[in-house]
């Protein structure tokens, strides 16, 4: 029988705002937060390492919010820093509770016994999978699409990254193709099939998984951090996201896409 560790208080680490009645589009942030549980000692980071991108995805959640706002979606976003767990990323891969990031090696995670592992896994990721599981299962009817938001360093080892918005798909690749071939004429940002990461990084787990598994279409959407930093930008962002999303939606309502 394996027994909670009983310092750890793991609090919410999953959290769903529910949508209007009839919504469409699902949207997911799974590295909404950066919060490491009571009794983690903040894993042995230091407070640099815990605002960085190696913790969460600084600005995605304000997007993701105010996406779900504009489609009337739910938003199933996650309430523990990835380096806890990476609900990204299934229990059996390294990622999932990475002993380094980038340059920032995660002293917790070091030694993690495999009790400690699977007392992560089940307080951490099965409840992040069953919620966003159970929000497909009970708007399922209604609902077509799933689009899970992210962000990523304007910078890699050095070098300034081009790409400001990525649309990365996983093994269902309709959604994806359909948005690159209709981006906006006023869509501000440069917009690139599969970059800075792609599926072979790993990243499209929650798309296989949640999305294809259950017939939805399904996106991800990767957006430089830099163009994200308030939450007016946040929101400038996700209204230019809107649009093309729903447009692309929209090809699929009416059969013009496959
Ligand atoms: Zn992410």
């Amino acid at each position: 029988m394996i027994v909670a560790t009983p310092s750890i208080d793991f609090g919410e680490v999953v959290h769903v705002r529910p949508a209007a009645a009839g919504s469409k589009v699902l949207v997911v942030c799974e590295h909404a937060s950066n919060r490491v549980p009571t009794g983690m000692r903040d894993l042995g980071l230091s407070g640099e390492a815990l605002q960085s991108h190696a913790a969460w995805d600084p600005g995605a959640l304000g997007v993701a919010e105010a996406m779900a706002d504009q489609m009337s979606a739910a938003l199933v976003q996650g309430g523990v820093s990835r380096l806890v767990y990476d609900c990204n990323r299934p229990p059996e891969a390294p990622s999932a509770m990475p002993a380094r990031v980038e340059k920032y090696g995660i002293p917790a995670n070091e030694a993690l016994s495999a009790e400690m592992r699977r007392e992560r896994v089940m307080q951490v990721y099965e409840q992040f999978a069953a919620a966003l599981a159970r929000q497909i299962k009970d708007a399922r009817a209604e609902l077509k699409l799933m689009v899970t938001i992210h962000s990523f360093n304007p910078t890699f080892h050095g070098k300034v990254r081009g790409v400001e918005v990525g649309i990365l798909h996983g093994k269902d690749n309709r959604f994806a193709s359909a948005m690159m071939e209709k981006v906006p004429g006023d869509f501000p940002f440069v917009a690139r099939l599969n970059e800075p990461y792609s599926a072979a990084d790993g990243v499209a787990y929650t798309l296989d998984l949640h999305g294809v598994a259950n017939g939805l279409l399904n996106v991800m959407i990767e957006i430089r951090n830099d163009l994200i930093r308030s939450t007016e930008q946040q929101k400038e962002v996700a209204s230019k996201l809107v649009p093309w999303i729903t447009g692309a939606l929209a090809e699929f309502e009416s059969g013009k896409a496959p």
